[in-house]
């Protein structure tokens, strides 16, 4: 077989793999939005052996065999082929190191540490999380060996959401945001009175909230024929297929913000999913670059767009509408609640001036408990200082502190610092579009959002996974990755809403 055969047999296969990969997304969304309550045992079942026949599918010796083929005649290919088949052996090479014995175990492990996380948050009962996560540690220890990361464990759990970002990179940033940002919440807080909330605060009634949402939506430009949007009880985002993005919301009914800005976050989200060009479906290249290029277009939409002057001076006359007690309530003033920072102990409360914060905290812990420096047991007294020295707060109990995200749960460490990434990303890009779009704030004023998304399109979403996270926003924004627009940006808004001097 030629190294062209190789290519479309390896390509015909993936297609495959994908659908199954789709198929599974569709169960879990159902499970999160529809699913009756005893049907959870069987479609559990159902979402495993889905798991098995996809990793048996993809790892099959003979995929190694068409890889090797293409390999033997690479430079013949173009650039877009080679990139297809430069993802493609690394999630080969990913899915055959791990022995099957070891995902079995991992995967026991997590569901053990959920449930074991579930009674322990609830009791607020950290010794009785502790062996779960000792065991996940143990685990995850064990799979950076067999990857071939040796003594750099926590870029190899890094590597499983945002390839090539590494600890030592992280750890500079990370020094950077703390000295930079923990002063800046003194000063704004001793200014609190500048953001007061009060008027998004009452009773909002939840149908109206509801199309209050779908009109930013529409503007936004996410297709609702190619996708959907339902109710669940946490929110999210899943790309299902293309022309099959799904978002959930929830509503509360005192506070007019989570749902207004959860949907919006989703809907950045969904609008990436449905950007991803159309030619690469099915394809190595055809999902997201990374979670922190997720997490910037969810965080451009919602922070930099939506917490925005013009957002609101284009949709307050909707919110007006629709909530009687909007009524004569100015721009400025809605724009101000939602900009209002907030010392608090929880992490998906939090505004954008603290939120970095709270994962600084998570990525210290982490990176301790990896090296083997902090002890499972003296996790609730590093968190407890970590709070302390940078929020300058103090949970009342675990459940409160660190127990409160499902993350480690899943044994998904080196998650978290995904989150601010996607923040510092999101900035940039923003720098990058008001450069490229003159007039973006009056047309953002205007309600007309579709530029930006168009140009979204154009800089990010198209290319699915074909660069690397930083080649990708040097591609967007002239620059490498940095945490300057993001600064600059909070800085300047952080100004304006409390008139800071
Ligand atoms: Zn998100």
């Amino acid at each position: 077989m030629d190294a062209r055969a190789a290519y479309a047999e390896l390509l015909r296969r993936y297609a495959e793999v994908r659908d199954l990969s789709s198929a599974a997304a569709l169960l879990s969304w159902d499970q999160e939005t529809m699913l009756p309550r005893k049907g959870a045992a069987a479609r559990g079942q159902q979402l495993a052996t889905l798991a098995g026949v996809r990793h048996e599918r993809f790892t099959d010796p003979r995929v190694g065999e068409l890889l090797a083929e293409c390999r033997a005649d690479f430079d013949s290919f173009d650039e877009l082929q080679k990139a297809q088949l430069r993802e493609l052996t690394t999630d080969f090479d990913r899915a055959t190191k791990l022995p099957k014995e070891l995902v079995e175990q991992f995967a026991a492990a997590e569901s053990a540490a959920l449930e074991g996380w579930r009674d322990a948050r609830a009791k607020s009962d950290w010794p009785a999380f502790a062996p779960h996560l000792s065991r996940l540690l143990e685990l995850l220890r064990r799979k950076c060996e067999v990857l071939g990361f040796g003594a750099r464990r926590y870029d190899g759990l890094l590597d499983d959401y945002e390839k090539g970002a590494t600890e030592a990179s992280l750890v500079t940033l990370f020094a950077d945001l703390r000295s930079r940002l923990a002063p800046l919440v003194g000063e704004v807080l001793e200014r609190a009175d500048r953001a007061d909330a009060s008027c998004v605060k009452g009773a909002f009634e939840i149908a109206k909230q509801e199309q209050l949402a779908d009109v930013v939506v529409r503007a936004m430009g996410f297709d609702l024929d190619a996708g959907r949007i339902d109710r669940s009880s946490h929110p999210f985002c899943s790309g299902i297929a293309e022309g099959d993005t799904r978002l959930t919301r929830r509503f509360v009914e005192d506070d007019l913000r989570p749902a207004l800005y959860g949907v919006i976050h989703e809907a950045g989200h969904g609008l990436y999913e449905q950007g991803i060009g159309v030619e690469l479906a099915r394809t190595p290249l055809g999902e997201a670059c990374s979670l922190g290029i997720h997490e910037s277009q969810s965080r451009l939409w919602e922070n930099i767009v939506g917490r925005s002057l013009p957002f609101w001076r284009a949709f307050a006359p909707t919110a007006a509408r629709l909530f009687p007690s909007l009524c004569g309530v100015a721009p400025e003033q809605l724009w101000r609640a939602a900009n209002r920072v907030e010392r608090s102990l929880i992490r998906v409360e939090a505004d954008e001036l603290t939120y970095n914060l709270h994962v600084a905290v998570r990525f210290e812990i982490e990176r301790a408990l990896v090296r083997g420096d902090l002890a499972v047991a003296d996790v609730p007294a590093a968190w407890n200082g970590q709070m302390k020295e940078l929020l300058g707060m103090v949970p009342g109990n675990d459940a409160e502190g660190c127990l409160q995200d499902i993350h480690w749960s899943m044994g998904a460490l080196g998650y978290f610092p995904t989150y601010t990434l996607g923040n510092l990303y999101s900035a940039q890009l923003w720098e990058a579009a008001q450069r490229e779009l003159p007039g973006l704030d009056a047309s953002i004023e205007r309600g007309e959002l579709l530029p930006l998304r168009e140009w979204l399109r154009a800089k990010v979403h198209a290319h699915g996974r074909r660069y690397p996270a930083a080649e990708l926003i040097e591609r967007a924004t002239g620059a490498p990755p940095s945490a300057e627009p993001f600064l600059r940006y909070l800085r300047t808004k952080l100004t304006a809403v409390y008139s800071l001097d």
